[in-house]
């Protein structure tokens, strides 16, 4: 087929064309690695580089969401069973979060200011934060609560 032809055949067979090259693409993403990181790369690139585009792509997974909703719950579903131990520690994580604020009476130990509070580590050994831990006695003791200014100044002696 000459090239000439082969334009003609496309426009005429338009839909199957594009069908066509949909599958190969889709295949390719499947089969090849590289192809796929490549792809992801250029997405992932897109999105944080382009407000437009993140805009548009949040209004479209969100309307996705709603007129998915079973299916969502499913996949929500699947990547809990999958994740687990991750999904665990991020719902264990803030709910420590708020048991190590209430120990220290959700205030500045400091100041007593009551917003904008950080949990100082008195311990080197802790600083990775409470992540992952269980948060026993001993543990509490090794933290205060403080506000952002007087975090900041203490962490500048
Ligand atoms: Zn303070």
């Amino acid at each position: 087929m000459s090239y000439k032809n082969n334009l003609d055949w496309r426009e005429k067979n338009r839909e199957r064309y594009l069908k066509y090259k949909r599958d190969w693409a889709r295949k390719k993403y499947k089969e090849n690695k590289e192809f796929r990181e490549k792809i992801n790369k250029k997405e992932r690139d897109k999105y944080n580089e382009d407000q437009e585009y993140r805009e548009f792509k949040k209004k479209l997974s969100k309307k996705w969401v709603e007129n998915n909703k079973e299916r969502h719950n499913k996949l929500m579903k699947k990547d809990y069973e999958k994740n687990k131990d991750k999904w665990n520690l991020r719902k264990t994580t803030a709910y420590r979060k708020k048991e190590l604020f209430n120990y220290h009476n959700n205030k500045c130990k400091n100041c007593g200011l009551l917003k904008n509070l950080q949990i100082h580590h008195k311990t080197y050994n802790i600083t990775k934060g409470i992540k992952g831990y269980v948060l026993t006695e001993e543990l509490k003791k090794k933290t205060e609560l403080l506000c952002r200014q007087c975090h900041r100044e203490l962490h500048k002696k």
